[in-house]
């Protein structure tokens, strides 16, 4: 069994540190919120006074972060988990950062003579709590095939995505889909109110015609047609208007730093923050931005 630093142990952090704790690992857990360390002691880490504690000695470190700044923070500098750790410690960063965050820690840390690998989750609390979270993961194949038995315990699907950073750039990637597929099928939905097709009508023949997808078929923003999503709870999250703003906002940083243009994808960051932000609607659920859409359409 290895001897685990977490750091990081909030609302996905917690739970994820847990399943290593039930896997018979030994935890030990850093967090500058108290209560989630106490949370994390309780379920049987030991608490670290520091990152550099909760590095030192460590086999693997995994942390799960609010965004780059806090990761370029944790891992770089003198008193960073760079300095702290050892030559065989490996660390797996689960936080969702820009790929160029990415790519500039693990540069670090293989210039530390360390292995490490971006590997950004999807799936949420619930996933993270059941130990059915996706990882995306980039780095080297030998780091990837150290950390997979790790993350075997955290998730259910482990993809290697490439090298160092392609991990985080598979999940904007993702995730700049989903945005722009689920603002089309709210338009649909609330142009569909418009000309009169019911809610059902049209869910039964756009998800067997060309118009079928996720956002559609398993997430559908009206209720009704698919019992299970978060349209029939009042837009209770699920995956937050805010997360899916933020997870935006790194697709459109990595498109003007890299070259591409996605004018679809500066569409859905333009609305999302509206929705997010001057809606006020940061904490619902991400596809309820149909509720905007028909504000909007009067
Ligand atoms: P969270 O805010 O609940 O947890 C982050 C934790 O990091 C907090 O407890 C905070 O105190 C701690 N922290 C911040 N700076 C620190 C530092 N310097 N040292 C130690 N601890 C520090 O956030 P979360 O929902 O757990 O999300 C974590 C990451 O996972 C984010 O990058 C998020 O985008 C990503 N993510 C979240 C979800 C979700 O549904 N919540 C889904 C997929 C991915």
């Amino acid at each position: 069994m290895a001897r685990i630093g977490f750091i990081g142990v909030g609302n996905m952090g917690g739970p994820m540190a847990q399943n290593l704790l039930k896997a018979g690992h030994e935890v030990r857990a850093f967090d500058l919120a108290s209560d989630a360390v106490e949370r994390a002691v309780a379920a049987g880490a030991t608490e670290a006074a520091s990152v550099q504690e909760a590095a030192t000695d460590a086999d693997v470190v995994v942390t799960m972060l609010p965004a780059g700044k806090h990761v370029r923070q944790v891992y770089l500098g003198d008193d960073g988990i760079i300095a702290a750790a050892s030559a065989n410690t490996l660390f797996i960063d689960s936080s969702t950062i820009d790929v160029a965050t990415a790519r500039e820690v693990i540069a670090a840390a293989e210039a530390g003579g360390m292995e490490m690998i971006d590997a950004p989750v999807s799936g949420g609390v619930g996933g993270a709590e059941a130990g059915t979270l996706t990882f995306m993961c980039g780095g080297t194949d030998g780091a990837f095939d150290r950390a997979k038995p790790y993350l075997d315990q955290m998730g259910k699907t482990i993809v290697h995505a490439g090298p160092a950073g392609n991990g985080q750039a598979a999940k904007i990637c993702n995730n700049m889909i989903l945005a722009i597929s689920m603002i089309g099928v709210g338009e649909a939905f609330v142009l569909a109110e418009k000309l009169g097709v019911d809610h059902q009508t049209l869910f039964d023949i756009c998800s067997t015609a060309s118009a079928q997808c996720w956002a559609l078929t398993s997430y559908c923003p009206v209720p009704g047609p698919v019992p299970a999503s978060p349209a029939n709870r009042d837009f209770q999250a699920g995956f937050t208007a805010t997360n899916m703003l933020k997870d935006l906002r790194l697709s459109q940083e990595a498109a003007e730093g890299f070259g591409a243009k996605t004018e679809l994808g500066a569409d859905a960051t333009r609305l999302y923050a509206a929705y997010a932000e001057e809606n006020g609607m940061a904490a619902k659920d991400f596809s309820g931005i149909i509720n905007m859409i028909r504000e909007n359409s009067g």
